[in-house]
């Protein structure tokens, strides 16, 4: 095993970054690399490359890249159209994508933050893609934007935050990581089983550090997005989801609200219910920053 995981993190590593017009020019070989201050102590990681071929998104806001990277995560997209509400034909991915720029717009209200989305259009990503974009740009933040649906029990209302733990919180938990998880599942073959082993390995040697920080953002993202948006109690729940693994950036997924609700998916759905949502979110996002920036 250690032969094994040894030859796969000395691998050549692929050297197909293709940053698009507005994104920083990167070093490949030097993003796949740990970040000191991130690392623990005595290890040197090298990640194996999760998806080669991405091209990287435009960053937005001021120029200074001292300035904290927040990557927004519009979950599901193209031929997946996450979790749909038959009724009212809502669907998830329209409504995720409308959230992130929500958000993305507010966050650069302040000028404090640079902001980078995985996809600014209706289009496919593999979960591994997304989080590949976050630590490729060198994130300090990843926030992968959810709706939940409960197509058995409509009553079902409200936002939650997760954050990653090979052990599920609860059944709901469990049935969610499930159903998030499948979008890397295309004709029968899962595109995220290839280097599941390896990454788990080195979230063990590596993670402790970022699921700390991952879930005080959970904390205060729960705490200060409360007068914008109704959560479950307990609001910050822990899955095994995909999207959620990068080992060096800390990340949270945020279940908005439940999109097989009527009152829950009115509200996603709406430009003044999106705008409370990026409000509250840009407040924590604020705090966390604030907290650390303390440290
Ligand atoms: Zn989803």
């Amino acid at each position: 095993m250690l032969a094994f995981l040894a030859a796969t993190l000395l691998a050549p590593l692929p050297n197909s970054v293709l940053p698009s017009s507005g994104a920083a020019p990167l070093d490949a070989r030097a993003d796949m690399t740990m970040r000191p201050s991130r690392r623990a102590p005595g290890i040197t990681v090298r990640i194996p490359d999760p998806a080669p071929a991405i091209v990287l998104p435009p960053i937005s806001g001021p120029k200074d890249p001292k300035r904290p990277l927040v990557v927004i995560d519009a979950g599901h997209g193209g031929h997946d159209p996450g979790a749909i509400n038959a009724e009212h034909g809502w669907r998830e991915k329209d409504i995720t994508l409308a959230i992130a720029r929500a958000i993305r717009t507010e966050l650069l209200k302040g000028g404090r933050f640079r902001v980078a989305l995985t996809r600014d259009e209706d289009e496919y990503l593999i979960l591994q893609e997304r989080y590949g974009v976050a630590r490729r740009l060198g994130a300090d933040l990843f926030i992968s934007v959810h709706a939940d649906a409960a197509i058995a029990n409509p009553q079902a209302r409200g936002a939650s935050i997760y954050t990653l733990s090979e052990v599920a919180s609860d059944r709901e938990a469990a049935r969610l990581a499930t159903r998030e998880n499948r979008a890397d599942i295309l004709n029968g073959v899962d595109l995220s089983a290839q280097s599941s082993s390896v990454s788990n390995i080195l979230i063990d040697l590596t993670q402790r550090d970022t699921m700390n920080r991952s879930a005080q953002f959970a904390k205060i993202l729960e705490r200060e997005a409360a007068p914008y948006m109704a959560f479950l109690s307990p609001a910050h729940r822990f899955a095994s989801l995909v999207v959620l693994k990068s080992p060096d950036t800390p990340s949270v997924l945020l279940e908005t609200g439940y999109i097989s609700n009527d009152e829950d998916g009115t509200t996603i759905r709406s430009a003044a219910g999106q705008q409370r949502i990026a409000r509250g979110v840009t407040q924590a996002i604020t705090v966390y920053f604030a907290r650390m920036a303390g440290r």
